[in-house]
């Protein structure tokens, strides 16, 4: 059986995060990714923002900057100019494959086609896995710490995510669509219990989906998709000009939208990214989150320090994704005037604190700022957030 300092299932962001920071610090690193090639096929919108993506070192070229956002309810409609780009539409199949570059070139083996299927277990602590190879053989692989990295699934961990956000999006080529405007849409016609968006990326292309949430009392029971033609059909309708286009790709996807893993780790386990399920519920996003936390787990595996990465991604993420979680159950549940009412009190809000919250940053100071500059915002909506975050009214 081979045996590595680290064996890492499944080459989405979180595991090739995880794999090129193992690897950096001279783990041997096996990673293993079902599918035939890392970054295909897509299932994501690459909806992120570039001041995060900075932080975690990712180069500016797999970006497309947004310069304004419209949010737009049934009959409201809220506009943010970014004069400053920090909102932006990642090349998600380049990304990924530059991770797995540097995942690479600091040492790791990638092994596609090939598949965990479960543990390897001793003495009460995780020792590798079990797979298939691309010839669908049995294989095993022994490892001092294993990460999960599976996505939804959370293959290993066996998280049992039972709410799901669950999105159908086309890539478009469209010659005719303002390559700069991103718009996120709410409401019972577009997306009862979720939103739709429209997401530039660059060379006249476009990602245009609808994401609904499944699995809770007051979730919709619908598939995304008739939504999603609909809303092609109607674009003209939200001020997208869709002549001449046509799609490229379709898929659909599902992110875990029950709030991080009651357990992200266990003896010789770590989990990271949807698996673990740490990804905003925000808007659904996860890609930056997912690196993040695979770039921890991946710096941590193997060392003294192994068994504190779940207190230690908590103490700074977990407050943000937990504030994430409880804002989207209310947001599921508001009905067309609601949302109108919402909109309505994020117009006039200068960008930048827009951006501050749609990018899930719950953190005392950034929204004690916010209420201090916008008392309008205070008066109606954040009394009952900031008695949660224990901030003194
Ligand atoms: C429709 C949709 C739109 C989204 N839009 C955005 C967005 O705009 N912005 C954003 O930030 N996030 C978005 N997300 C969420 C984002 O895609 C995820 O949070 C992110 O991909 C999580 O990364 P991950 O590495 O944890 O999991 P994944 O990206 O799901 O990667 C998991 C990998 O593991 C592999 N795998 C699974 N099982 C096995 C196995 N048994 N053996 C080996 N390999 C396996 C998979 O093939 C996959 O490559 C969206 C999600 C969906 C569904």
């Amino acid at each position: 059986m081979e045996s590595f300092d680290v064996l890492i299932a499944g080459g989405g962001p979180a595991g090739l995060a995880a794999a090129r920071a193992a690897a950096s610090r001279g783990r041997s690193v096996l990673l293993v990714e079902q599918n035939k090639e890392i970054g295909g096929p897509i299932r994501t919108s690459g909806g992120s923002f570039l001041s995060e993506l900075r932080s975690l070192n990712i180069p500016d070229r797999f970006s497309h900057p947004i310069r304004r956002l419209r949010f737009l309810a049934p009959t409201v409609e809220a506009v943010f100019p970014y004069d400053q780009p920090d909102l932006c539409v990642l090349d998600v199949r380049g990304l990924y494959q530059h991770l797995a570059e540097q995942a690479i070139a600091a040492g790791a083996q990638l092994r596609l086609s090939t598949a965990v299927t479960g543990l390897l277990e001793a003495n009460g602590r995780v020792t590798g896995a079990t797979g298939r190879n691309p010839l669908n053989q049995s294989v095993a692989w022994q490892a001092a710490t294993t990460i999960d990295s599976t996505g939804h699934r959370s293959v290993l961990l066996n998280a049992r995510f039972r709410r799901f956000g669950v999105g159908a999006e086309y890539d478009l080529y469209n010659p005719n669509c303002d390559q700069g405007d991103m718009l996120l849409l709410v409401g019972s016609r577009v997306a009862p219990t979720g939103y739709a968006w429209v997401f530039p990326w660059g060379n006249h292309r476009v990602r245009i989906g609808v994401g609904l949430h499944h699995g809770a009392p007051g979730d919709s029971p619908d598939h995304p998709l008739p939504y999603l033609d609909r809303l092609l059909s109607e674009a003209a309708n939200y001020g997208v000009n869709l002549r001449g286009a046509q799609p490229i790709e379709y898929y659909h996807g599902l992110i875990p939208a029950e709030g991080v893993a009651p357990q992200l780790s266990r003896p010789g386990l770590l989990a990271v990214g949807d698996a673990g399920g740490q990804a905003s519920a925000l808007v659904g996003e996860g890609i930056r989150w997912a690196i993040q936390a695979g770039q921890l787990a991946g710096d941590l595996a193997t060392t003294p320090d192994e068994a504190n990465y779940p207190t230690q991604w908590l103490a700074t993420q977990g407050r943000h994704l937990a504030l994430a979680h409880d804002i989207n159950r209310r947001m599921t549940t508001w009905d067309d005037a609601k949302w109108d009412r919402r909109i309505a009190m994020l117009q006039g809000l200068p960008t930048a604190h827009f951006n501050t919250l749609l990018k899930t940053d719950f953190s005392p100071a950034a929204l004690l700022h916010l209420a201090w500059k916008n008392p309008s915002l205070w008066a109606t909506g954040f009394r009952e957030l900031a008695a949660r975050l224990s901030l003194k009214a």
